[in-house]
């Protein structure tokens, strides 16, 4: 491709920032990158937040040598400062189901042989042992059982966005953003079926030779047929406003994983906020047979809104470990949406029928993150291939399609529901401001 062609990229995201990066890098020199919010991080990326769980284990060990290759990326300038590894507990608790045990004990297995792994893995069998990685447990761990991880931690998602962000704008990629002229509308389509460019909000018609759609969850708005197989989904996020004391007794916990409730973190130390999220399938917002998140995900009846199961889940875990939390307020609680594929692949491929011309990045089924640093070559790859050799990775076509949703990743732990099942359910909250 020719490196001075204008290049479109919807959604400054994980997925989009990483791309604008690499493709940078590889010198092309005429990159756009479209982002509805009026600022990155943006409130609708599923990365605006304060962290995420960097961590190589994967039942599958191809997924386990990119999270190596990624934390290379996170321990360079650009990405190191985000990054902070703090070792990482995976755990059940005594009531967990068997397919969380399972889980456990398959990530166990993969990261007990692996050769740059095996020497900081430690088995936790006993509360002590738990203790001994994070003396702060004060709680029973009543039948925890899981293992210390020492090559892992998280990343503070919100600020490596917003450093890679101002990175690429200082390299020469042009940002538009905002509800006008960085909300792209519509794809534009020749008669030959090649996108030829989008449309703003604003009624720009912007022209691109390449355009690479990165809209997280968002991405069946712009391509229908992408919802048939990545569907928009959200899982709860919560947090505890701790005061300096609290924060400073906190520092250095590692991120604790416990997969029949949720994970947590050691606390931010700029906002004093230590963020919980539950373990479960989360859920889905099917109209006409596409699930997508509401226009304004943040507003309306899910402002400051997590299900009550979650929070029950999200106290059970903190009367578990860290009890003089257990009965604190929640704040700053959201659902956050992410794009799920029933295998957990992603999606990193042309569209077909468009002539190679529209790229999608999308399905990053809740572990996508971690590969910001690395993301975007894949990307690159992929344009100067022409086409995706990994299976994998490839669009699904309705024939690979079923309608098994997701039972078979082992970490999901339940049933996904719809958001609308739940004020019928048991939500009073909800209920209440439907
Ligand atoms: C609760 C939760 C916890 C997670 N935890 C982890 C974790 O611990 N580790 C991990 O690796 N990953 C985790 N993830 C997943 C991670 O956040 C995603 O994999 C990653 O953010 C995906 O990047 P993306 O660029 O595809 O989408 P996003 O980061 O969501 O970006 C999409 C962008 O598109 C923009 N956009 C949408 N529509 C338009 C439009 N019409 N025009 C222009 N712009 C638009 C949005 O504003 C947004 O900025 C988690 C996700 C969730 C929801």
């Amino acid at each position: 491709m020719d490196k001075t062609a204008p290049i479109a990229i919807l959604g400054g995201g994980a997925f989009g920032l990483s791309t604008a990066l690499h493709f940078v890098d590889a010198g092309y020199t005429n990159i756009t990158v479209f982002e509805r919010d009026e600022r990155i991080p943006s409130q609708y990326s599923a990365a605006a937040d304060l962290n995420k769980i960097v961590r190589a284990e994967y039942e599958d060990s191809f997924y386990t040598d990119l999270v190596l290759e990624a934390m290379e990326g996170w321990r360079t300038p650009l990405f190191g400062p985000y990054y902070h590894e703090t070792g990482y507990i995976v755990a059940t608790s005594g009531k967990a189901p068997q397919k969380a045990v399972n889980s456990l004990e398959k990530a166990l297995a993969s990261v007990s042989k692996h050769p740059t792994l095996k020497s900081g893995i430690k088995p936790l069998n006993t509360v002590k042992d738990f203790r001994d990685y994070a003396w702060q447990f004060s709680g029973p761990l009543n039948g925890f059982k899981g293992y210390f991880n020492r090559v892992a931690g998280y990343a503070h998602s919100g600020n490596a966005l917003r450093a890679v962000h101002l990175h690429c704008a200082s390299r020469g990629v042009r940002f538009l953003l905002g509800e006008k002229s960085g909300k792209v509308v519509s794809l534009r389509y020749d008669q030959t079926g090649r996108c030829s460019g989008i449309t703003t909000a604003d009624g720009v018609e912007h022209t691109a030779d390449m355009t690479i759609c990165a809209l997280g969850a968002f991405g069946a708005s712009l391509i229908p047929s992408l919802g048939k197989f990545a569907v928009a989904r959200c899982w709860s996020v919560a947090h505890v406003q701790l005061t300096e004391a609290e924060c400073d007794l906190l520092r250095g916990l590692p991120v604790t994983n416990v997969r029949d409730l949720g994970f947590f973190f050691e606390p931010d130390p700029a906002t004093r906020l230590f963020k919980l999220c539950p373990l479960g399938a989360g859920y889905t917002n099917t109209h006409g047979g596409t699930s997508l998140p509401p226009t304004n995900p943040n507003e309306g009846p899910l402002r400051d809104f997590i299900p009550l199961e979650d929070e029950l889940k999200l106290r059970q875990l903190l009367r578990e470990t860290l009890p003089w939390m257990a009965d604190r307020p929640f704040v700053d609680r959201k659902m956050c949406w992410f794009s799920d594929t029933q295998d957990s692949e992603y999606c990193i491929d042309f569209v077909p029928g468009t002539q190679n011309s529209l790229v999608v990045l999308s399905g990053d089924s809740g572990h996508g993150f971690k590969m910001m640093p690395t993301f975007g070559k894949w990307v690159l790859d992929l344009v100067n291939n022409g086409k995706q050799e990994l299976q994998r990775w490839q669009w699904k076509s309705p024939e690979k399609q079923n309608s098994n949703w997701g039972d078979a990743v082992s970490w999901r732990v339940g049933t996904a529901k719809e958001l609308s099942g739940l004020a019928a359910e048991s939500n009073k909250v909800l209920k209440a401001r439907l």
